[in-house]
């Protein structure tokens, strides 16, 4: 018996959001929303179709012995050499014989079942036992069109022989034609189409049909002699007429794939036949069919041993490992879409000796290492004398392939400086268990991921790309396993684990206890101190923010020193960037730093003054900006800012200070509402503690009982995940916790709107314009406007709590939604609209849709239909019909997750 006896799969990690391709480009193209759905795949910066093409036949080798393989066949259209074999490339790679057939099956969309079917009729020949074919492709096509949508990156590898087969070939039949629906020169670097129509209706829906009646005859079977029908068309509707017209149900027919991973070209049919494979009984008939200048079509039937093939990644594994994105540049980046600069240093020369590489190939591209025959030592790179210190024996290493070994990880950075397509460059060194360490560079991360003691699993990745001379340079590279890395502490409450933290004037005082604090809990701190006088004045010193530092690093935590001042903005980005070049990112931030500065107004000279604004006002703008940028491209950050009760409530001799410290609660007010979008929260602490800033304003016995450490928790709070709230103040101190606000009474209207009231009127309104008592607070400006609109128009006037009536709110939209629907239009549509609307009238609400009846309920539902993502302001706008539903759908303000058609249907079904 012949037929194919392992298989093996590798989807990218990496998928590109398609609406994230429509959102950028659909002002230009707005046609590609029509194909918009779901996730494409793609390779990361450093994967090729050689690189794919070496995953998925590691997939389909597990367990099988290497030394047995007669042949290796690499298919595919986007072999990164045109005149080098590929497939020599990968051999050399899995460390199969010398002795084998290797070979390049190439520019047709087909060529990857013609060589499943050349290898079939050679094991069948009998010349050879078994033939490794592998189909792989990196499809590259310009941008913002209709075939960036449609295309994957993908590959799949079938082994073929004569024993322990686990799928039978029963026969195959093909077509041959000179049929052209794309091209692509051999000096051009993408394909030329020609006509989608012309392609489905002479193309696919001819040559397919043709390939597969001619297989049915020549085997005398029929469609109901198949249970699943494998063949890639990218034309949904034309894959279910195709299947169709060949009487096959839709349940026979493998999906095409196009919402998870995208067309992956000729290696499309491997890809659905391992998608199939993975889920086949004993007994199932599979038919294969592969489209390109023609069509061959294979005939299968799945084997009891199917059952005792042992586990792998294949492409259903492979479709679980991933990391989904909406940044289209960094796309179109790693296909080399984008010009961008990449600095001096990556001029360095990157020319491959081909001696060396000749020379070295084992060490290379296979990663043979040595290991010890007399102690069994393995090493890397395999050399003349063992390592291990008790032997040092000469010439006793044998080969030792490493590229399957478990290693992991031992030490790791990343570097910001290094060139890399996908900065910070992370590297680091692996540890085999078994023995033998190298410096690895790390791929498939992000930093913030990685853990020592995290397992790695090698892969062949490009590591240089030399345009000069067109060539591509590989070595294997260390892929840290998700959920792998050691037990840590429990994330359960408060934590900062992975995040970074910004203190200023944490040399001491309050600032102190908050770095302490944050460090115990997990987060990494720059410890930012001047080290200056109570009042400012004077040089500085560095030893306040050392020994801090110190501290924490005793404590078994990380931190580093930063002695600027923040007075600057160069010296708030010195701050920043002292974060960045440390850890990577900035998480939360804590403007502490404060100095005094007290006199009576009449005594206050001008220094004194700026002095004090100096270090509160503008230091808390100098470190929050540079830090602001930063959270934004991380989406989160926490920004604490520290108000007084002098500036609260005033105190005397203070005015710089109060004026200073009331200053950071606007500051606060607007940055919650710019935050608000970025999930960036700000809050602000009025403090109350015995430090050097109190030693001689507050009496002994209430000293002793402000420790700094009971303001701190509240601190940590509004540092943390768990913090929701953005725009709070917080007085703190001896453990009591109270919350101050602006609030605005209900007020009076003084001569009616039209006479404009003298003074005398206001004074007999005084107790009305003067009465806190329904006071309420407002979430923004504009909010707060809405009282003096409501008080001209008192018929109009609905609960107040904070939203003001008359005006149109997000709340009172959803209010309204059952009265705004149209049953009449809703005749057969069955769908649930969810909306999830951001800012400080936001929430989540959604309308189910049934038999011409609505249903508003405020919440989430499990299975929406289409959700719809905006901010309040712009939803409320969009109601109001003055903003465009499509221009706020390609301006990105309106967001579409799920059914991007059915989404439509609100305009439809509901009259506002
Ligand atoms: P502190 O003097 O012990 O700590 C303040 C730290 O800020 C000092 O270590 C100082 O060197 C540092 N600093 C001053 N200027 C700086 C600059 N330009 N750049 C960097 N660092 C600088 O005082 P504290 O009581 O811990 O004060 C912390 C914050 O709390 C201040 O903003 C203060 O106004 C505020 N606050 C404190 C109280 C209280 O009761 N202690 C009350 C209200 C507000």
């Amino acid at each position: 018996m012949i037929g194919i006896t392992s298989f093996g799969g590798y989807i990218p990690r990496l998928r590109l959001n398609r609406m994230s391709i429509f959102q950028s480009m659909g002002w230009f193209a707005p046609a590609v929303v029509m194909v918009a759905q779901g996730e494409r795949s793609f390779c990361n910066w450093d994967e090729d179709a050689l690189t794919m093409a070496v995953e998925a036949s590691r997939d389909c080798l597990k367990g099988v012995d290497r030394s047995a393989i007669d042949a290796h066949y690499l298919c595919s259209t986007t072999l990164p050499f045109a005149d080098r074999s590929c497939a020599g490339v990968v051999k050399t790679a899995l460390n199969l014989r010398d002795n084998i057939v290797a070979a390049d099956f190439t520019t047709s969309m087909k060529c990857g079942t013609s060589a499943l079917v050349t290898a079939l009729e050679a094991v069948k020949g009998g010349d050879k036992q078994n033939i490794l074919v592998t189909a792989s492709d990196k499809r590259e096509s310009k941008a913002a069109y209709f075939y960036e949508m449609w295309f994957g990156d993908g590959a799949a590898s079938i082994l073929v022989g004569n024993s322990d087969v686990i799928a039978e070939f029963k026969g195959s039949y093909s077509v041959s034609y000179d049929f052209v629906d794309h091209y692509r020169g051999s000096w051009t670097e993408y394909d030329y189409m020609w006509e989608e129509r012309w392609i489905r209706d002479e193309g696919y829906s001819k040559i397919i049909p043709e390939a597969v009646s001619g297989l049915f005859n020549k085997l005398s079977i029929s469609m109901e002699d198949v249970d699943t029908f494998v063949f890639p068309c990218f034309f949904r509707a034309e894959h279910r007429k195709i299947a169709g017209k060949l009487g096959a149900v839709p349940e026979k027919v493998v999906d095409n794939m196009h919402e998870v991973c995208g067309e992956t070209g000729a290696a499309h049919p491997f890809v659905m036949l391992v998608s199939a494979l993975e889920k086949a009984k004993p007994g199932d008939r599979i038919l294969v069919a592969g489209f390109g200048q023609g069509c061959d079509a294979l005939y299968f039937r799945v084997t009891d041993h199917i059952q005792n093939l042992g586990p792998r990644r294949g492409i259903n594994g492979s479709l679980e490992n991933k990391k989904t994105i909406d940044n289209y540049p960094k796309f179109l980046k790693f296909r080399d879409l984008i010009k961008t600069e990449t600095g001096i240093r990556a001029e360095a020369p990157t020319q491959t000796a081909m001696t060396v590489l000749w020379r070295k190939r084992k060490m290379l591209t296979g990663l043979i290492g040595g290991r010890c025959t007399r102690c069994g030592t393995p090493q890397f790179p395999k050399m003349d004398i063992c390592v291990n210190p008790e032997c040092n024996a000469l010439n006793t290493q044998e080969d030792y392939p490493f590229a399957d070994e478990p290693a992991f990880i031992k030490s790791f950075t990343g570097d910001l400086l290094a060139v890399s397509i996908d900065p910070p460059a992370v590297y680091g060194m692996i540890q085999f268990e078994e023995g033998g360490r190298f410096m690895a560079d790390f791929t498939d991360c992000e930093l913030g991921d990685v853990r020592v003691g995290q397992k790695v699993g090698l892969q062949f990745r490009r590591r240089l790309v030399d345009r000069t001379r067109g060539f591509s340079g590989y070595f294997w590279k260390a892929v840290p396993i998700p959920g792998s890395a050691p037990e840590r502490k429990p994330r359960e409450g408060v934590r900062f684990d992975g995040r970074v933290a910004i203190v200023t004037g944490a040399g001491a005082g309050l600032g102190r206890i908050y770095a302490l604090e944050l460090a115990r809990r997990g987060a990494k701190v720059v410890v930012n101190d001047l080290g200056g006088a109570r009042d400012g004045a004077g040089e500085g010193s560095k030893a306040p923010a050392d020994q801090v530092v110190d501290e924490i690093l005793a404590l078994g935590g990380e931190a580093v020193a930063s002695y600027q001042s923040v007075v600057t903005p160069e010296g708030g980005q010195t701050v920043v960037n002292a974060a960045i070049e440390a850890f990577g990112r900035v998480d939360i931030v804590i403007n502490n730093a404060g100095i005094l500065r007290d006199k009576t107004l009449a005594k206050m000279e001008p220094e004194n003054w700026d002095a004090v604004m100096d270090v509160h006002l503008r230091g808390a703008y100098n470190v929050t900006r540079p830090s602001l940028i930063s959270m934004r491209e991380n989406r989160y950050g926490r920004i604490v800012l520290t108000t007084s009760a002098a500036g609260l409530y005033g105190n005397f001799g203070q005015a710089n200070y109060s004026a200073a410290k009331m200053g950071l609660v606007g500051f606060m007010n607007t940055l919650k509402l710019e935050g608000e979008k970025h999930n960036i929260r700000v809050n602000t602490v009025a403090p109350m503690a015995a430090t050097r800033l109190t030693e001689d304003i507050l009496p002994p016995d209430l000293l002793a009982k402000l420790k700094p450490e009971f303001v701190a928790p509240l601190v940590l709070y509004f540092c943390s995940d768990q913090c929701k709230d953005s725009g709070l103040v917080i007085n703190a101190g001896m453990g009591y916790f109270n919350r101050a606000a602006i609030l605005t009474g209900q007020g009076a209207v003084v001569g009616g709107g039209t006479a404009i009231p003298t003074p005398d009127d206001i004074h007999r309104n005084w107790e009305a314009i003067n009465d806190l008592g329904k006071a309420a607070e407002y979430p923004n400006s504009t909010a707060a406007f809405g009282p003096m609109l409501e008080a001209f128009d008192p018929g109009k006037k609905k609960s107040n709590g904070g939203t003001s009536p008359g005006r149109l709110t997000v709340k009172a939209i959803f209010d309204g939604l059952p009265d705004a629907f149209r049953a009449d239009r809703a005749a057969g549509i069955e769908v649930v609209f969810q909306f999830v609307i951001s800012g400080p009238e936001g929430g989540s609400w959604y309308a189910a849709i049934q038999e011409g009846s609505c249903e508003v309920s405020e919440g989430t539902h499990g299975n929406p239909t289409s959700t719809i993502k905006m901010a309040d302001v712009d939803f409320v706008t969009l109601i109001k019909g003055e903003l465009n539903a499509m221009s706020a759908f390609t301006s990105g303000k309106l967001r579409v997750e799920g059914d991007l058609m059915k989404s439509q249907l609100v305009e439809k079904l509901f009259k506002f």
